[in-house]
């Protein structure tokens, strides 16, 4: 009798690697505040009815699909602003009006509108980093758990302002950090606060979780998706971002958000506007034809590997044949031309942060052709930026099973001492 070893797992070490796509100022500021997260109903409504009654408070980690608070829960609580763990969604009680109406005057009216908050996103964003706040020990504990991860340093997509810039520009993790501003929170900034950006973030769909994406075609329940900023706005931006010499990100999932952010880069060159940095964030449905356009106007593609996911979870939303579209890497690396590292790029949106979960959809995707190699997996990430001598030796490692198709993050060796 022959016995075989059926295991087929083995070991990788990965150095600390760069994340293009994540929301640093955001994540940090809510670094430690109050977490629903996998507690129980109950629970939940205790932790929610602890909090100071005197001060306008942030808790994060809702599942509004899983815990309902409804009108009379939130008139008992105190003044809360509770997020939805994805980021999308949220809920005031009526104790925190009174904050919120000085702070934001807009998003106390018009809190509870699901399709205002899906066009607000960005400004959402800030207003929760600022409530949140962020000082130094919420940066480097933030930081310190990416590390534990396989993250070395960052690009924060949506800057909370000049008070987050400050807090990393003194911190350890200055070289670490690079931010990205919307064109209303740049507008704020010094000149050289907007010297030291990557550059400008524009948004033009929404998301797939709230089927606000710009498909070109409805979704499966008949949601048209929606354009955040139509080709002229969105141009009119490219232009005013290019003049300024600033970098330009365009965050579009669908085809047709997509189709709007090529043809504005296409109109900045024929205006004879260099722009230092063109990056179309997340791209998720780019076609055959979009992708060679992108690939001559020398726009870099800002992925999520992890999103592949998306063709699994949100197979109720998406129509045939989108499920197999999204996140075509096979055609852009084989067919386009793009090269992991140079003109495709990956990060992580912090949905979960690091290569683990990344890999596990790069490796061993539910659609073929959305097969990464280890090899271009890394280098789409790169290595970790700005990191000197003392960090030279982190890292994490890995364990690959190719039979189970899993890969796992092995917890760090102990040192003795
Ligand atoms: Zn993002």
């Amino acid at each position: 009798m022959v016995y075989t070893c059926r295991d087929m797992s083995h070991r990788i070490d990965l150095p600390l690697l760069h994340d293009h796509h994540t929301h640093t100022s955001l994540y940090a500021a809510l670094e430690g505040l109050p977490d629903l997260r996998g507690l129980a109903a109950g629970e939940a409504r205790a932790l929610l009815a602890a909090q100071p009654r005197d001060r306008l408070g942030l808790v994060k980690g809702w599942r509004n699909d899983r815990l309902a608070l409804g009108a009379a829960d939130l008139a008992e609580l105190p003044p809360l602003v509770i997020v939805n763990a994805s980021l999308h969604g949220h809920a005031l009680t009526p104790a925190a009006l009174p904050f919120v109406a000085e702070l934001w005057p807009e998003f106390a009216e018009r809190w509870a509108d699901p399709a205002w908050a899906e066009r607000n996103l960005p400004r959402l964003f800030v207003f929760y980093g600022r409530v949140a706040g962020l000082g130094p020990e919420k940066l480097a504990a933030h930081m310190g758990a990416l590390e534990a991860v396989g993250l070395g340093s960052t690009e924060d997509l949506i800057t909370a302002g000049s008070e987050a810039l400050a807090v990393i520009a003194a911190s350890p993790y200055r070289d670490r950090v690079s931010s990205w501003a919307t064109p209303e929170v740049y507008e704020t900034l010094s000149a050289s606060e907007r010297a030291a950006l990557r550059g400008v973030k524009l948004f033009v769909d929404g998301s797939l979780g709230a089927k606000s994406a710009a498909l070109g075609r409805p979704f499966l329940g008949g949601e048209p998706g929606v354009l955040v900023r139509d080709g002229n706005r969105l141009g009119g931006d490219v232009l005013r971002a290019a003049s300024d010499g600033a970098g330009v990100a365009v965050h579009a999932i669908g085809e047709l958000a997509v189709e709007l952010a090529i043809r504005a880069f296409e109109t900045a060159r024929r205006e004879g506007l260099s722009i230092p940095l063109a990056r179309i964030e997340h791209a998720q449905f780019i076609t055959r034809d979009q992708a060679f356009r992108a690939r001559d106007l020398g726009v870099v593609l800002s992925m999520q590997p992890n999103f592949n996911a998306d063709s699994v979870d949100y197979v109720d939303r998406l129509p045939a044949p989108l499920p197999e579209r999204n996140d075509p890497f096979r055609m852009l690396i084989d067919e386009a031309g793009f090269v992991p590292g140079r003109d495709l790029v990956f990060g992580s949106d912090g949905m979960p942060h690091g290569p683990e979960n990344a890999l596990q959809w790069s490796l061993f995707p539910a659609v073929p052709g959305q097969r990464l190699s280890l090899d271009e997996l890394i280098a789409g990430y790169g290595p970790a930026r700005g990191i000197g001598s003392p960090l030279a030796g982190g890292g994490i490692t890995l364990s690959i099973d190719d039979d189970a198709r899993t890969v796992r993050l092995l917890a760090p060796e102990r040192t003795e001492s």
